[in-house]
């Protein structure tokens, strides 16, 4: 298969745990500038994908490249800052820091420099305020994280992987066990943020209606 253009691509992927091959041979190109979508029951391998897309487990065999260079076997850190941020079916956050403070631990995480330098960033704290207005909850700043909505710990979440300003976002589940309002604005999000040129790629176990 050639590999062309900025896709994110795999070929012939595969990851087995023991007996279970859990990715079989993917092969799927998606789309740069577009929303994908990445559909099928539980336990068909989407997070497994994700998984070896994005660095955290190595697959078997195969090829995972983005804008034309070999990603596969690079740790989930240099993948992050090649361009590619994600979140999890089950959301990654710190419950017991404030809404505010999990996003400026969330940058920590992907810039070293950010997490050697100790002190409160002003000009970050700023960006992290921006990002909490454009998901909606920039009321829930001081709150901690803990007693957010499901839904509301998601939207903190995707504002945690904004942080590291990635071109392209793969969203593992946003809609699962979201209430219908908060999906409604975590779809009208992503379309916004398409618009302003971010790539997604989300994961769902079933057709969800309002992404239409
Ligand atoms: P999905 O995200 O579509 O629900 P998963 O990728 O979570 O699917 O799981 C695919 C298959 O791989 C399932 O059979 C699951 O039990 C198995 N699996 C996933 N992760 C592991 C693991 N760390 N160890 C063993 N089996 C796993």
């Amino acid at each position: 298969m050639q590999i062309t253009g900025d896709n994110l691509s795999t070929v012939e992927m595969t990851k087995r745990f023991g007996g279970v091959t859990a990715v079989n041979g993917a092969t799927v190109t998606f789309q740069h500038g577009k929303v994908n979508g990445l559909i099928g029951p539980n336990g068909s391998g989407k997070t497994t994908f994700f998984n070896c897309v994005t660095g955290m487990i190595k697959p078997d065999s195969g090829v995972v490249t983005y804008r034309g260079r070999t990603i596969m076997g690079k740790p989930p850190h240099t993948i992050a800052r090649a361009g590619i941020g994600r979140s999890f079916q089950l959301c990654r956050i710190f419950p017991r820091m404030t809404v505010l403070e999990n996003l400026l631990v969330a940058v920590r995480t992907t810039r070293l420099s950010a997490l050697m330098s100790g002190s409160r960033n002003p000009a970050e704290t700023e960006r992290a305020r921006g990002w909490l207005r454009r998901v909606g909850i920039d009321h829930l700043e001081h709150t901690e994280a803990r007693n957010l909505s499901y839904g509301q710990q998601k939207l903190l979440e995707l504002a945690g992987v904004l942080m590291g300003d990635p071109e392209t976002i793969m969203l593992d589940e946003p809609a699962g066990g979201v209430n219908p309002a908060l999906i409604g604005r975590i779809a009208t999000l992503v379309r916004e943020l398409n618009a302003e040129g971010k790539t997604f790629i989300g994961t769902a176990h079933g057709l969800v209606d309002s992404w239409g």
